[in-house]
């Protein structure tokens, strides 16, 4: 019988991260992540061991955004803090040289960057204009929006594991095997929408914000130019015309705004032209945070742009 409690604590031990010793269990990382598609896939690696900190939260845009108290607070005491790097959350950049110094930051617009795409620019392409000012030598001309490539999300999940493996050697049994689930979901996630959006896949359209790049990228789409509009200012007569002209030129079938746009100025600006509006929201803005939020997220996008490529 003792024999029998003997190894049934220690197959407990093994199963709950194997913590060095009886009962020593190190304690979990405390960990921050900037915006909600990669808090959910640290969410998603972290299961059963911690809930990571979320920063940018609901409408928040990380471009410009203040941290509450609170979101300071969150940042000095992080073990580790997930980021994609200042051409996104240039609001980070200061803080974390204060706040975040004996953190361990994951940049992944660093981890990733041999499988990023350079930001377009010329052309149809409008300048972005909405605050990605990076200024780190060539990473300023990497589009920052890695996220919304499922296939760069299981990028994302493995230098996850890593980092957090190397902070907490004792649980890295269970990052693992949650990161093998996690990927196997973005694996299928692929397929899904890779199925979904062949229909639609030469369909001509235009964007308010090349954030989709990697996405268009993974599923062959036809991203034919953006628009750059301040949403916060109607733009001037001549400006409508001149964007008007383009959708007509480019052919575009579909205008997609972005949530913090008002219909009404998006209406303005299409006038006219033969093409649809719809909105597509990157950052899944209403969506609860969790892993879940990822897959709702990039099912959403794909069913927006078909909705208005059809
Ligand atoms: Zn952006």
């Amino acid at each position: 019988m003792k024999q029998f409690m003997l190894s049934a604590v220690l197959l407990v031990a093994t199963l709950f991260g194997g913590a060095p010793g009886w009962g020593a269990e190190t304690a979990v990382p405390k960990v921050v992540v900037s915006i909600k598609p990669i808090h959910a896939l640290v969410s998603g690696v972290m299961q059963g061991v911690g809930e990571p900190v979320l920063l940018v939260k609901g409408g928040g845009s990380p471009h410009g955004y203040v941290l509450r108290p609170s979101e300071a607070r969150a940042l000095a005491g992080a073990d580790l803090i997930v980021w994609i790097g200042p051409q996104l959350e240039s609001f980070l950049e200061k803080s974390l040289s204060t706040l975040g110094r004996n953190a361990t930051q994951l940049k992944l617009i660093e981890e990733l960057r041999v499988d990023l795409l350079p930001a377009r620019k010329g052309g149809s392409w409008e300048d972005h204009g909405e605050g990605h000012e990076g200024h780190h030598g060539d990473d300023r001309e990497l589009n920052p929006h890695l996220w919304l490539s499922p296939l760069l999300a299981q990028q994302v999940v493995g230098s996850c594991v890593e980092a957090l493996s190397r902070l907490d050697p004792g649980r890295s049994q269970i990052y693992a095997a949650n990161a093998a689930r996690v990927k196997a979901r973005l694996g299928d996630l692929h397929e899904r929408l890779e199925r979904k959006l062949s229909p639609v896949r030469s369909v001509p359209y235009i964007v308010f914000h090349d954030a989709y790049q990697y996405f268009e990228a993974a599923y062959n789409l036809n991203a034919v130019g953006s628009i750059s509009v301040d949403p916060e200012r109607r733009p001037g007569v001549k400006r409508i015309l001149d964007i008007r002209e383009k959708i007509k030129t480019l052919q575009a079938r579909c205008v997609f705004s972005e949530p913090q746009f008002e219909p009404q100025l998006v209406q303005a600006i299409i006038e006219g032209t033969d093409a649809g509006v719809a909105t597509l929201d990157p950052l899944g803005i209403d969506l609860p945070a969790g892993l879940e939020s990822y897959f709702t997220l990039l099912d959403g996008l794909a069913d927006s742009l078909i909705s208005g490529l059809q």
